[in-house]
């Protein structure tokens, strides 16, 4: 039992103004695993509080001093590694090897990225006679969602530091295990006092008083885009820069060619990886028509291959991370079904052999089409959707006809051909064959959000532009 009542406030651990609690469920288990503390408005404007006094010297520091603080952050995170896989496992639900991995895996890259990244970031341009000055915006809320936790808070908070910044973070109530040994290991870094602060507690009660709070300079925002929308209308008054990193339902069109069994494959089996619960996961995968009984084939096969179960045991895939979670993808599985999908693999309930725990079949619906629920929303479970296209162009028509435009991928052996196509999708983040980059630029286009995170990319969202006219051109500093 893990039990986390106190907030990161100030650098010190402190107990919340009015002490309220809730316990955390083990998704693997359905037992209890902990209790955690639960924040209120005034904790928020404590916080605030310690992050604005912390910004008058913070914001004035030199970038060799930021870079030795992150140095000593990297230090620490890695001795920690071991116990953020853990608690993200406790949390999540998450396999230890996923957890351990690429969670952890994530958060690592992003910090030694936003080393990489501040070493050389160019915060002043000689413009003719004026420089442009960037600063860091002030205070900075950061909300992060539970389904990657430390790589949603390291994002956010890298380069939030690297740039000057202060902050207050929430994270998610499902992932809070991770938050506190993330806390733990900045406390360990000695992170100057109020430059990071955090506090924990309901998205409607903390994320709220947050969204509005008149001494907070931005929101960073990574969730659904429900809760991305009510953030935005709760900071409108405030005028506050609102960073939006929202949801999906990102198109993979496979090509049709010599790679199209591997490639469909390979779309299954990325579909189910911390089962589904992937805001930039290729839920639509679009393959030939004329191809569709040889698709349907390979893909019922790679989902059979896909092992369902305890994830401190072996298995690729762990469950949901909650009850809420498992009942909504059961309802839009049964959506799929009574639409009239053709369900090739998995299906209603848990998988054989599996009585407790939130688990969930790895399903795989064929012959869908775009007008379909399950080809339209976004159901964050493992749960891939395949539909047939005539041509190339009308794939692109079918990837882009989306409320959504966060990420996509093109399959194919042909690079050019798969170039060609990508710089077609209406997306922020297209892999070519899979590709993978800690300094690309991540974020979406249309309802999956307005931000960009991610190397020097990142950087920008925290920081302002000041122009200094009639600036002589020798006294440009860098
Ligand atoms: P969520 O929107 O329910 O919650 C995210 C965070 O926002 C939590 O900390 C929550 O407490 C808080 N929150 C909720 N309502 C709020 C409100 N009214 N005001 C302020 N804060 C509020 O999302 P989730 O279930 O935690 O995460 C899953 C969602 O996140 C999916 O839609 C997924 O696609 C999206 N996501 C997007 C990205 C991205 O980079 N674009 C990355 C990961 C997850």
């Amino acid at each position: 039992m893990r039990e986390y009542l106190k907030f990161y406030i100030d650098g010190k651990w402190v107990d919340p103004i009015e002490l309220k609690t809730v316990n955390t469920v083990d998704p693997a288990t359905e037992q209890v695993s902990g209790k955690i503390a639960l924040g209120s408005p005034a904790d928020v404007d404590r916080a605030v509080k310690a992050a604005r006094k912390a910004f008058a010297t913070w914001s004035q520091t030199t970038r060799e001093h930021r870079l030795e603080v992150l140095q000593r952050i990297l230090a620490e995170y890695e001795k920690r590694m071991g116990d953020l896989g853990a608690a993200i496992t406790d949390e999540m639900g998450a396999p230890a090897s996923l957890a351990n991995g690429f969670h952890v895996g994530l958060g690592h890259g992003h910090l030694t990225t936003a080393i990489d990244v501040l070493k050389k970031f160019k915060f002043e341009e000689q413009r003719g006679a004026t420089l442009i000055v960037k600063e860091p915006i002030g205070v900075c809320g950061l909300i992060t969602p539970w389904n990657w936790p430390i790589n949603q808070i390291a994002v956010k908070v890298f380069p939030a530091l690297a740039t000057g910044c202060t902050m207050v973070l929430k994270a998610s109530q499902e992932s809070h295990f991770s938050a506190q040994i993330f806390t733990e290991i900045l406390d360990a870094a000695s992170v100057p006092a109020g430059v990071f602060n955090m506090i924990q507690g309901k998205g409607s009660v903390v994320g709220a008083a947050m969204s509005c709070h008149s001494d907070i300079d931005m929101i960073s925002f990574t969730g659904s885009e429900p809760a991305g929308v009510e953030i935005a209308k709760a900071a409108a008054p405030t005028v506050k820069r609102v960073c939006q990193e929202l949801g999906g339902k990102s198109a993979n069109i496979v090509l049709d060619d010599t790679a199209l069994a591997g490639n469909v494959a390979k779309g299954v089996t990325g579909m189910m990886v911390n089962s589904g619960q992937t805001c930039s996961a290729t839920s639509r995968m679009l393959v030939p028509k004329a191809r569709m009984k040889e698709v349907i084939a390979v893909a019922r096969e790679a989902a059979a291959q896909v092992t369902v179960g305890n994830p401190k045991g072996n298995s690729a895939m762990g469950p949901v991370v909650s009850k809420a979670q498992f009942e909504s993808i059961q309802g839009y599985i049964k959506k799929g079904i009574d639409g009239g999908a053709t369900l090739v693999a998995g299906g209603l309930g848990r998988p054989d052999g599996l009585e407790k725990g939130f688990y969930v079949k790895p399903t795989v619906f064929a012959n869908v089409t775009n007008d379909m629920t399950i080809a339209r929303e976004e159901i964050f479970g493992p749960v891939l959707a395949i539909l047939g296209y005539d041509n190339v162009e009308q794939a692109v028509a079918i990837a882009n006809d989306s409320e959504f435009g966060l990420a996509g991928n093109v399959a194919g052996a042909d690079l050019d051909k798969a170039r060609a196509v990508a710089r077609q999708i209406r997306a922020g983040w297209v892999g070519i064959n899979d590709g993978f980059d800690f300094h690309a630029a991540f974020g979406g286009y249309k309802k999956s959000g307005n931000g960009r995170e991610w190397g020097e990319f990142g950087f920008h969202e925290y920081l302002e532009i000041k122009s200094l006219l009639g600036y002589a051109p020798d006294k440009a500093a860098e």
